[in-house]
Order: structure tokens, then sequence, then C-alpha cells
């Protein structure tokens, strides 16, 4: 294919396709999606709304409405602006390229987010990866020596961490802000913050280098594809100019507007969430062969102790199991050596989590 080799950059000839099961037909439970939907009222009021969008213009690129509504509804802080993305997978493609000067760095802990590292080489950065410690907090001398050594132009730290669930340590967080700087940002995206009830929000006063990321998919609105950043107006001016100038289409501006004026039904959903998120950790660590790792998010991570352990089914073989009946959960063992036998489940609702604590059992026997 001499078009190919000649046109296409061999780091991207090398890459695969980012690939996504087809779920139909499954219980599916891989992706940290809310398994709840609008009442049929707000359905059919937001279907007026929809109706209404006047589709044959172009959005207008300012998204005033839209940016106060989030500010008001999501806890942004009085004097700070957002920066909307077509979910936070573009916000991050916006720093990446903001930042790409030739030699500059991203890091982040691993195993982490993988597009903190996919958006990193597409924008030509390097990325560096630093270990988490073996119960998946954070390494904190290993993260400041590597700060010290990369002087990275962005770190990230998803809080809590996918896939591993836990919020890092607040105070460790603190310290790799500062030792960061003024030669680079640190970017703490709370993707799961309806799930953790903690944030970062309150502290973008003390930190000019840091930038709080969001997103709605998490929260129940993962289809429409929006994500917010804040951070000092300096930063946003810059990684305004980056953001293609009509992203968020008049569809999902509407959406979720309509949605932020009904924060109280997604609020209550992540509520249930949350309680059946004690329940089914609870339920998982009492299958034999099971560890569950605590969690912050709406998902777990489970590790299988397998036969090394004396018990019957590894890891894959439960995937496998879990597959044929039907029940897609995402197995992240060859994601990382730190995540070798774990596979990581989203907390559904209570009838889902039974089907799915029920296949686990029988497929563990
Ligand atoms: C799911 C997830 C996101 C995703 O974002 P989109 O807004 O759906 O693109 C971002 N960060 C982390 C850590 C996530 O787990």
């Amino acid at each position: 294919m001499p078009l190919i080799d000649t046109i296409i950059r061999p780091d991207i000839r090398a890459m695969s396709v980012y690939h996504v099961p087809d779920s139909t037909g499954f219980l599916k439970l891989d992706a940290m999606e809310n398994p709840y939907t609008l009442p049929d009222e707000l359905r059919a009021e937001l279907g007026q709304r929809l109706a209404d969008v006047a589709m044959n213009r172009y959005p207008v690129p300012s998204y005033t409405a839209l940016k106060a509504s989030i500010c008001r509804h999501l806890g942004v802080p009085a004097g700070f602006d957002v920066v909307l993305g077509n979910g936070s997978d573009e916000l991050i493609a916006m720093v990446s390229v903001a930042c790409a000067q030739p030699g500059a760095k991203v890091l982040a802990p691993v195993p982490g987010f993988v597009m903190y590292a996919v958006s990193a080489q597409l924008a030509g950065l390097e990325f560096v990866g630093v270990p988490l410690a073996a119960d998946f907090s954070l390494d904190l001398p290993a993260m400041l020596a590597a700060i010290a050594l990369y002087r990275p132009a962005v770190t990230y730290l998803a809080y809590p961490n996918n896939p591993t669930g836990a919020l890092f340590d607040a105070d460790a967080m603190v310290q790799i802000i500062r030792a960061v700087g003024d030669t680079g940002v640190v970017i703490v995206d709370e993707a799961y913050q309806p799930f953790a009830q903690a944030t970062f929000m309150p502290r973008l006063a003390e930190f000019p280098n840091l930038v709080v990321m969001r997103t709605v998919s998490k929260l129940g609105l993962a289809g429409i594809r929006l994500g917010y950043m804040t951070g000092s107006a300096a930063l946003m001016t810059e990684f305004e100019k980056v953001r293609p100038p009509y992203n968020i289409n008049v569809l999902t501006q509407c959406a979720a507007e309509f949605v932020l004026e009904h924060c109280d039904v997604l609020d209550a959903q992540a509520a249930l969430l949350r309680a059946e998120r004690t329940r089914v950790a609870a339920a998982l660590d009492a299958l034999p062969g099971v560890v569950a790792f605590p969690s912050d998010a709406n998902f777990i991570l489970v590790r299988v102790l397998g036969r090394g352990q004396g018990h019957g089914q590894s890891a894959n073989d439960v995937s496998a199991n879990l597959l044929d009946r039907k029940i897609l959960i995402k197995n992240v063992g060859k994601m990382h050596g730190l995540l070798h036998d774990c596979l990581r489940i989203t907390v559904s609702t209570p009838q889902e989590n039974d089907l799915l604590l029920e296949a686990l059992a029988a497929a563990l026997s």
C-alpha cells in the first residue's frame, strides 16, 4: 500500500482502531453508563423542546446560556468560566494540541484513563506513565521524582481514578499540584464526581495551574457528548482558541439545558447507584475467590484469585463465561501489570446487579 505508507504517519499505521464490542442483546455493564432514563413526562417535554430547535442554523459558538446553566447547576465557583467539549475526550484532545510543543510531556499515574496517553501521542507529545502503588494509591515519591525529571506540561489526575475506582489522597494531589508549579497544568478529571461527591472545584482559586474537567456522560447523558473544564481565565482563553467553533451541536445544547433544569432527577439516580455500589461491593467481596477494591465511582474493580490461590476459575475464564451468559463487563487484566486478574463492573439497577451477581457466582463455581 504505497499510498498509505507515503501519507500516513508510521505511529498511526501501527495503531489499532479503538474497539467497542457490539452489545446488542447483552446486559451492558462495561462502560459506566447510567441505566436509568428520564421519567416519561420529562421525555415528552424534551421531545417538544428538541422539535423547536433550529437545526438549519449553526450553533451560536459562545454557548452563553448552556455555559451559565452548567456553572449554576454543577458547582463551578463564581468568577470561573467553562470551556465546552464534545465529551471530555475532546477536551483532552484540545489540551494536548494547545500544549504540543517540541519535547513537551504529558504525565499521569498508570493504570489510568487510556485517552490521556492516546491523545498525547496523536498530538505528538511524549506520555510518561507513573505506576500506582500496589493498592492503587498514588505513589507520591515516584510522582514527585517524575515531575522533577520530566517537567510535564500536562499532568492528569482522575479523581476518582478509572479503572481502579477510588479517590486519590487529596493531600498527595495538592503536593503534586504544587510540585508541578508554574511549569505545567494539572488536570483533575472528575468524570465520576456524581458518585464520589468530592471535588477540587472550590480549590481552583488557590492554584493557577489547576484545571477541573468534568463530563455529563457518567451522570446519565453519555449519548449527547458533553464535557466541560474550568480553571484560570488565562488558561481557558488559550484552550478556547483550540476548540472547534461549533463543537457542541444544537440538539446537545438544547437537551443539556433542559436536563440541567431537572438536576434533581439525575441526582436521585446517582444516589440510587451509590446505594447499590455499597450493596454490590459487599456481595462481590463475599464471593469465594473474589476481592472487591474500594470504589468512589459507579463501577467496581474486582480481582479473581483463580487457580493459584486454590480457587476454580481465572479472571479470563470468568469473563468469557459471563459473555456466554450475555453479560458484558470489562476485562482489564491485560491493561497493566498491576491489574492482573482484574475485571471492571459497572454498577446498575438492583435487578441488573442481581443478575450479574448470580451469573458471577455460577461462573466462579
Ligand atoms: C469515562 C471517562 C471520561 C469520559 O468522558 P466523555 O465525556 O464521555 O468523553 C473521562 N475521564 C475519565 C476518567 C473517564 O472514566
